[in-house]
């Protein structure tokens, strides 16, 4: 077993920054070993990403709770998740904000979601939906909020057509291998981009991501 949730959010996301006491407070209380596969739920909590199957990961905890806090999400905010995977950060994002649209393309990752977030209790205000995220969800736009946990070569134009005014969205983007983590602003019309850290995530495959073989 390594590490606990008190290591987790003491060690891992106090000492390196996390301070927005929703996105602790959610964390402290989703049960994070509940969206791990069977086998690995000793590494729950540790400081690392884990595999989820499908040649996925569920994010490392930190990541997870930096993209949160930079979202700046109060309560009332329409988010879209991109990459659902495991079903984890849509679980944080629900807690922090008022419904969540969460998009992940591969269909056994997307029921293994419905299903981790309906047995936690968590999927009051979530819906996951089958389908290439890179184009957003037209159905369900404008959002408020968009989070994206997939490495993509540029920011998809459709998810920046997606976001309110004011809205932030925080994005990975870069090679396959080295990304930065975007942090875009947009506010009285005008788009802000910063960057937060340097990362490494799963491609985002998709029309406007990258393809399947590349
Ligand atoms: N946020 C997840 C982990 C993300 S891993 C969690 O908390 O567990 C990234 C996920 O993005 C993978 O499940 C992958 O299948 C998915 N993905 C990749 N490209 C995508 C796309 N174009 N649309 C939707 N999901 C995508």
């Amino acid at each position: 077993m390594s590490g606990s949730i008190e290591e987790m959010i003491g060690q891992q996301l106090r000492k390196r920054g996390i301070h927005d006491p929703r996105v602790l407070e959610a964390m402290q209380r989703i049960p994070r070993e509940e969206f791990i596969p069977r086998e690995l739920r000793g590494d729950a909590y540790a400081d690392a990403p884990v595999a989820i199957g499908f040649g996925q990961t569920i994010t490392q905890p930190y990541m997870t709770a930096l993209m949160a806090q930079a979202l700046e999400l109060t309560g009332g905010e329409h988010v879209l998740d991109v990459g659902t995977g495991s079903g984890y950060h849509a679980a944080v994002l629900g807690a922090l904000a008022k419904t969540v649209i969460s998009i992940e393309r591969i269909p056994e990752l997307a029921e293994l979601a419905r299903a981790n977030l309906k047995r936690t209790g968590l999927d009051r205000n979530i819906t996951v939906v089958c389908g290439d995220g890179s184009l957003g969800v037209p159905a369900h736009a404008p959002f408020d909020a968009i989070s994206v946990a997939a490495a993509s070569p540029l920011t998809p134009p459709a998810l920046l057509a997606q976001l309110k005014d004011p809205g932030t969205m925080v994005i990975p983007v870069g090679n396959r291998l080295d990304q930065e983590l975007l942090v875009i602003r947009r506010h009285s019309g005008k788009t802000t981009t910063r960057v937060s850290t340097s990362c490494r995530f799963v491609p985002l495959v998709g029309r406007e991501g990258w393809q399947e073989q590349e």
